[in-house]
């Protein structure tokens, strides 16, 4: 009877398994209830570039002090730019679980084009691109997880003397030369207060700012970037610190965004009573004017590391944080995160509707109407067009010469390739048309008239003789 018993619960066992469909591995391909170690982020982060191929761009943008790799990640291609980074102080490394967590299931979305938690993550991440950075501090977290075994007879000697009386090594904040990442930043550089004045497992800003290694490689990598909306995990207090040094202009914007931030998270917004030395939200705020946040993961842990028993709590407060930020960066508000850099987008992109027509005009020689779809869905944006398309009329002579099409054609399509919209020649009205109608509008046009469609990716163009 025991025997027959152990027989069906372990083919029920096995039903279950066989009935599990191949994207549970997929989505569980990280684990982040261990403590979650720079070698097993090394190892997952391989894992998922062999699951997820182009839809990751993998860089190691520096190394620190001792030698470990500082990861990037990339995922999505758009326009805004979103930076979330981790583990800057070494016992604070529960957020590495977390972006890891994030960066899976962002990325699973992303490659089955499902929605996470309503969040359309291909339409976010086709407009942004999300930089992670899950480790910031690769010698100092090593540091607090396995103490001094992990490090060469040297390194033990140069952590001791940094170390001074501390024999805990959990309590750990700064890099492994005791010098403190996140009082390193060209922002009222050396005032930190408690400064202990020399090398120290925290506080101690370094001798000038972005001396250490991993200060720098993350200060040359955000000015590579330009990030609009920069979200720095530390821990622990389960708050959300967002002030100083944002530029009065973008205030606004900027409590906005923390609110919001604050609304998803369910944590509290908190301003430091006095002014910050060296911390990185405050560096991009001042050096970039975007959005810089820094929430506090976990329940308050005093000067020990956030145990991964909190993690549930924290990836149900931060699971969509990155997608959020894609979607503000996205908004009116969002716009103004970045609008010097958005304006200029906007000439060029007039321009480069301009030069089409320049160009449509030497192929055909003639052409009537113009109907332009895709990103085109403002009222300015229709009147810019139609002034453009009114000195074309001038170009209106020639014939339409069809013969040698094929050449043209792929001189069009490489020149659709590079541009972002779609362009619609055809009889009739000047029309702003929507993606939406665009299907329908092609098809009402192809019936009665000549048509000449040329594709290119996701972009069409189509010709109509008269
Ligand atoms: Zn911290």
């Amino acid at each position: 009877m025991k025997k027959l018993k152990f027989g069906l619960i372990s083919l029920l066992v096995l039903i279950l398994i066989a009935a599990c469909p191949g994207y549970v591995y997929a989505y569980n391909m990280i684990n982040p209830y261990q403590v979650y170690t720079y070698e097993q982020m090394v190892l997952d982060i391989n894992k998922l570039k062999q699951e997820y191929g182009d839809l990751m761009e993998v860089e190691i943008i520096g190394q620190s002090e001792f030698g470990r790799d500082i990861y990037a990640i990339k995922i999505g291609n758009g326009l805004g730019t979103i930076f979330i980074n981790a583990s800057c102080h070494a016992r604070e490394h529960i957020g590495t679980n977390l972006t890891m967590k994030m960066l899976e299931y962002y990325l699973y979305h992303l490659k089955n084009g499902t929605p996470f938690e309503g969040y359309d993550v291909n339409y976010l991440l086709s407009h942004n691109k999300i930089y992670f950075v899950p480790m910031v501090n690769p010698d100092g977290v090593t540091l607090v997880q396995k103490g001094l075994s992990a490090f060469t007879p040297e390194q033990q000697k140069v952590i001791r003397s940094v170390a001074g009386k501390l024999t805990d090594y959990r309590k750990w904040k700064a890099n492994a030369m005791g010098i403190d990442l996140n009082r390193q930043y060209d922002v009222n550089f050396g005032n930190a207060v408690q400064n202990p004045g020399k090398p120290y497992p925290w506080n101690w800003p370094g001798k000038y700012p972005e001396q250490a290694r991993e200060a720098k490689a993350l200060a040359d990598f955000a000015r590579r970037i330009k990030p609009d909306i920069t979200i720095s995990y530390h821990a622990s207090g389960n708050v959300i610190y967002y002030d100083q040094w944002i530029a009065p202009e973008n205030v606004k914007r900027d409590i906005t965004y923390a609110r919001l931030m604050s609304r998803i998270t369910g944590y509290p917004l908190a301003k430091i009573g006095y002014p910050t030395s060296g911390g990185f939200s405050p560096w991009i705020r001042k050096e970039f004017k975007t959005i810089a946040i820094t929430p506090e993961l976990g329940k308050h842990a005093g000067d020990y590391p956030v145990p991964v028993r909190e993690f549930n709590n924290i990836w149900k407060a931060n699971k969509t944080l990155g997608l959020a930020s894609a979607a503000f960066n996205l908004s009116d508000l969002g716009v103004l995160a970045n609008s010097s850099r958005r304006l200029i987008e906007e000439q060029e992109r007039l321009k480069a509707i301009q030069d089409f027509i320049d160009e449509a005009a030497k192929f055909t020689g003639r052409l009537n109407y113009y109907n332009f779809v895709g990103k085109v869905t403002k009222e300015e944006d229709i009147e810019k067009i139609k002034e453009a398309l009114e000195k074309l009329d001038e170009l209106r002579s020639k014939p339409i010469n069809m013969q040698n099409a094929t050449a043209q054609q792929k001189s069009f399509i490489d020149y659709v390739k590079n541009t972002k919209y779609t362009v619609v020649v055809s009889n009739g009205e000047i029309k702003v048309l929507t993606v939406d109608n665009y299907l329908s509008e092609l098809t009402d046009l192809a019936d009665d008239k000549k048509v000449m469609t040329l594709y290119s990716g996701q972009n069409k163009l189509l010709l109509i003789q008269e």
